[in-house]
This record gives structure tokens, C-alpha cells and sequence, in this order.
């Protein structure tokens, strides 16, 4: 029986890690797009991790050949430092993201983890490194334990709780009849967008991955929320290199450095405060996002208190 179980045992796990690589790809970047022709190069190793330096050198990067999205991107999130990437909707902050996880191959430069070019290692082993926390999770259904302890399905169960616990998830789960027995999906209980991300970000601690990838929900949040993701954001990126999508501001003020795109381009780069003495386009974009916040306060007090 053991000859026959160590096998089936290892084809299980071959099954779940093939499985969550298609998960990451669903997530990560939606059903609209066709997956690509990304293949391993005949004997490529496996990424060897040291610090999880990630460099964009040179970055060029066309889904079509009529027009460049990214044409020439140099940025570097230093081992176990926070990037937040800004910049206005289709600069292409989305796609850095496809091509650190190599969903897509550039068509200039290149991408580099620790030194080596994300072309030359195999999927899995990139895959591996790279935690993603994409803008909307797909839940499965099933209980939200389950859902949760999906980032490693053989976790320990103290350590599922405290993932939980981090992501700021586990009083609302024990808040609720059935606990982490909780059904969740279409015929059981609707998660919010900020709760899916926070499953998301549960996920995320338990892969421990030396790699972090935080694409931003692109929908407003209510500030209590918004709160709880930052919250459970610092948790999830203390100590890993961090590379943070941002389609709106609010979570960036903490980043280690912002890099502002523009028309596939880096236009600025610096600390929040920097860039906000700079006086340039980060500048205006948060003026913009402060004006748009502070009318949606009085609209709130304006409808409670007509
Ligand atoms: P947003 O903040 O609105 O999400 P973004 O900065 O993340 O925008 P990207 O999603 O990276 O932008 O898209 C950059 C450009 O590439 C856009 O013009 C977009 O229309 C285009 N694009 C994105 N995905 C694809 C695709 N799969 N095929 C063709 N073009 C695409």
C-alpha cells in the first residue's frame, strides 16, 4: 500500500501546486485576457531566492504591435522593501505586475529577481516566490477556513488562525454563527471586496513567499476598510520585498519609495513627502484624490444629517 501511496501522495501535490498556479493566473489577471505562449527554456533551474531584489531594467513591453504600453522602465524594490507604482488608469501599472509574475515575456530589457532573468528560471519556481494579492480573489465554494487556509492547504490550524488574525479577518470570521465553518460562494455568505482582499492577504501570509505583489482594488472602500487592508498590508509586507499596484493613493503613503508612471514611462519617483514638495503630477494626482474625498465626507454627513 505505502508503494502506492507515495506516489499518489506526491502526484497531490504536483495536482494542488499546478492548481494554484492557475488560480494565481485567474485572479491576477482576470478571465478577459488569453493566456500567452510562456514557455520554460529547455533546462532552465529554478529561481534561487536570496534577498528577492526585483529590477526592471530597461523595459519595453507591447500587447499588440500597434502600441507600446511600457517603453523603458528601470525601477528596483530593494530586498524586503515596499514600490508603490502610481500613475492614471492604462499607464500600464497593471502589466508591471503581469511581467514580474511573467505572464507575459517583455519585448525589450529585462526583469530580474536576485540577478536572474525571470526567462530563464522555470514558472514554478517564480511562481513560488511571488505571493500575489490580486484586486478581486476568487473564493471557492467551500467553508471560509478552507478559503483561507488555501495559501498552504497543509498549514497548521494555529497557524491559518494567525494569518487570520493578521490580515485583520478573524473577529469578523468568529463574529459569525459558524465561525471559520462559515459557507461561503454562491449559496453561502457574500464577502465584501475589502473582506475578499483580506482573505487574499491571509492566503498570502501563509505561502510566506520572499516576494509580495499587491494589485489594489481599483473601487472606493469605506475608510474603516480601507484601514484594515493597510493594516493587514504592513503585516503581510513586513520583511518581504513588496511591489504595490496602487489605482488609487491611499496606500502608498507608507511606501519605502512611489514611482509615478506616465504613458509608459517612469515620470517621477521619490517619497510621498518628496514628491509632494516636488509639486509634480504625484502632487496633483493627491490633490485631486484629497478633493474627491473630502466632498465625499460632506456628502455622507449631508445625507445623515439632512
Ligand atoms: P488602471 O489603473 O486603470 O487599472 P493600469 O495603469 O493598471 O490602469 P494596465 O492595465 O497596465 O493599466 O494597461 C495599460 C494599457 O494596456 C492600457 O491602455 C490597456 O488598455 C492596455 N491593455 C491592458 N491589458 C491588455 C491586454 N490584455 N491586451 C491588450 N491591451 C491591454
Amino acid at each position: 500500500l505505502m508503494q502506492l501511496y507515495m506516489p499518489l501522495n506526491f502526484l497531490g501535490m504536483v495536482y494542488r501546486e499546478i492548481k494554484q498556479a492557475l488560480v494565481d493566473m485567474e485572479i491576477m489577471f482576470g478571465l478577459k485576457d488569453q493566456p500567452p505562449e510562456v514557455a520554460d527554456h529547455p533546462g532552465a533551474g529554478d529561481l534561487a531566492v536570496e534577498g528577492g531584489t526585483v529590477r526592471f531594467e530597461g523595459v519595453r513591453f507591447a500587447y499588440g504591435p500597434d502600441r507600446d504600453v511600457l517603453r523603458g522602465i528601470d525601477l528596483e524594490v530593494p530586498a524586503g522593501r515596499t514600490v508603490a507604482i502610481v500613475g492614471p488608469s492604462g499607464a500600464g501599472k497593471s502589466t508591471i505586475g503581469r511581467l514580474l509574475y511573467r505572464f507575459y515575456d517583455v519585448t525589450g530589457g529585462r526583469v530580474a529577481i536576485d540577478g536572474q532573468d525571470v526567462r530563464d528560471v522555470t514558472q514554478a519556481s517564480l511562481r513560488r516566490a511571488i505571493g500575489v494579492v490580486p484586486q478581486d480573489t476568487v473564493l471557492f465554494n467551500d467553508t471560509i477556513g478552507y478559503n483561507i487556509a488555501y495559501g498552504r492547504p497543509d498549514a497548521p490550524w494555529e497557524d491559518v488562525e494567525r494569518a487570520a488574525r493578521l490580515a485583520s479577518l478573524h473577529d469578523f470570521v468568529t463574529s459569525l454563527p459558524r465561525g471559520y465553518d462559515t459557507a461561503v460562494g454562491e449559496r453561502g455568505l457574500k464577502l465584501s471586496g475589502g473582506e475578499k482582499q483580506r482573505v487574499a492577504i491571509a492566503r498570502a501570509i501563509l505561502k510566506d513567499p520572499a516576494i509580495l505583489l499587491f494589485d489594489e482594488a481599483t473601487s472606493q472602500l469605506d475608510s474603516h476598510t480601507e484601514k484594515d487592508i493597510q493594516a493587514a498590508l504592513r503585516q503581510v509586507s513586513a520583511g518581504r520585498t513588496t511591489l504595490v499596484i496602487a489605482h488609487r493613493l491611499s496606500t502608498v503613503i507608507d511606501a519605502d519609495r512611489i514611482v509615478v508612471l506616465d504613458e509608459g514611462r517612469v515620470a517621477e519617483s521619490g517619497t510621498h513627502q518628496a514628491l509632494l514638495d516636488q509639486g509634480g503630477r504625484y502632487a496633483a494626482l493627491w490633490r485631486k484624490q484629497q478633493e474627491a474625498q473630502d466632498l465625499e465626507a460632506r456628502l455622507e454627513v449631508a445625507a445623515r444629517d439632512p
